[in-house]
């Protein structure tokens, strides 16, 4: 693994020894401002550190000082074919463009483009997407044409003595998501952005993300993480998350919870959600164990700093294995929550 350039991205630096960033991208236009403020306040609810959003036209574009005064999050501007749209991005105030320079024919727009991204200080990430490279032989001539096309944008950038740059490149199959990662890490000091495309939904997209990336994790490799879901915003994040804490890559809540069995007589599932909540954004490390009975509760999850068990329709408050205070689920519960906030 090679160290990277640091790179930043308005409050956010990637790279060198920093931690991983977690990203995620608006799925609305930046246009429709109460969606806008809705997905701003969920993705930083659940601890988003860089947040995407499509600039498709100039709507889009007079709605960025918008979206820039919504968040604290640095925002990035993904464009395609217009230079026009990412100087004026650029002049608005976001943090980094998503663009790919051989998407612009005109030549001069490029140098205009990197002159100012120069001259506010911002990166450019360049990167390839399988699904836009055509008439693919084999996994061999996949990888081939995804080198190249990522070397040619680099190429661009580079010619124009501009190197704030982040690479990316992502495709829907893990092992080829994963040969690319691992030859741009060889090849480049820049930056990695590491993701699996078109994943799918929660639970399918989720465990393809994590076999595609957990080997390049474990190596090192990735500096700014997605993981790209359909469906709620949120998922995206806490999927990243937990793919991090997963990795030793990332402090936070763990929440060990049991699948319940016919000994629980409380509602773990509804309660083990509230805690989610309550902890997605917590950087310090902390176990919480949420357990159906007392049978295997509190031994099961002697590990965890506190927890909670169902015993005979009440419940129990425990602390490294030792119970603490007896009392209602809601009870508890409430305590347990007390304690989550001395966190
Ligand atoms: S902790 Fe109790 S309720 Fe949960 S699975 Fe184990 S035995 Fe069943």
């Amino acid at each position: 693994m090679k160290i990277k350039k640091e790179t930043s991205i308005g409050n956010v630096i990637v790279g060198g020894g920093n931690p991983i960033s977690i990203q995620s991208m608006l799925s609305c236009h930046p246009a429709q401002k109460q969606i806008v403020s809705k997905q701003l306040r969920e993705l930083e609810e659940v601890g988003c550190d860089i947040v995407r959003i499509a600039v498709p036209d100039n709507e889009a574009v007079e709605s960025i000082p918008y979206v820039l005064k919504s968040t604290n999050m640095p925002v990035v501007a993904d464009i395609h074919f217009n230079a026009k749209l990412a100087l004026a991005s650029i002049k608005s105030g976001v943090h980094k463009l998503r663009m790919n320079p051989s998407n612009i024919k005109d030549k001069d727009a490029i140098g205009m483009v990197t002159k100012l991204a120069k001259q506010y200080s911002i990166p450019i990430r360049v990167g390839v997407n399988l699904g836009s490279i055509k008439n693919i032989q084999s996994e061999e001539d996949a990888l081939e044409k995804m080198k190249q096309l990522l070397k040619s944008e680099i190429d661009i950038l580079e010619q124009e003595d501009f190197t704030k740059i982040v690479l990316s490149a992502k495709c829907s199959k893990p092992k080829l998501n994963e040969r690319i990662n691992r030859w741009i890490d060889s090849n480049y000091n820049y930056p990695i952005h590491i993701g699996l495309t078109e994943a799918g939904s929660l639970l399918p997209g989720s465990i393809k993300t994590a076999i595609a990336l957990k080997p390049l994790l474990d190596d090192g490799i990735g500096n700014t993480i997605r993981v790209s879901l359909t469906g709620e915003l949120a998922n995206e994040v806490n999927a990243a998350r937990y793919l991090l804490q997963a990795s030793d890559k990332m402090n936070g809540v763990v929440i060990t919870s049991c699948p319940t069995c016919g000994r629980c007589k409380w509602d773990v599932k509804k309660y083990v959600s509230i805690v989610e909540k309550e902890t997605a954004s917590i950087r310090s490390s902390c176990t919480i164990a949420m357990m159906g009975c007392e049978v295997n509760g509190p031994g099961e999850a002697s590990e965890a700093d506190i927890g909670m068990a169902g015993s005979g329709g009440k419940a129990v408050l425990f602390c490294k294995g030792d119970i603490k205070r007896t009392g209602s689920t809601e009870e508890i519960f409430e305590l347990l929550m007390e304690e989550i906030k001395k966190i």
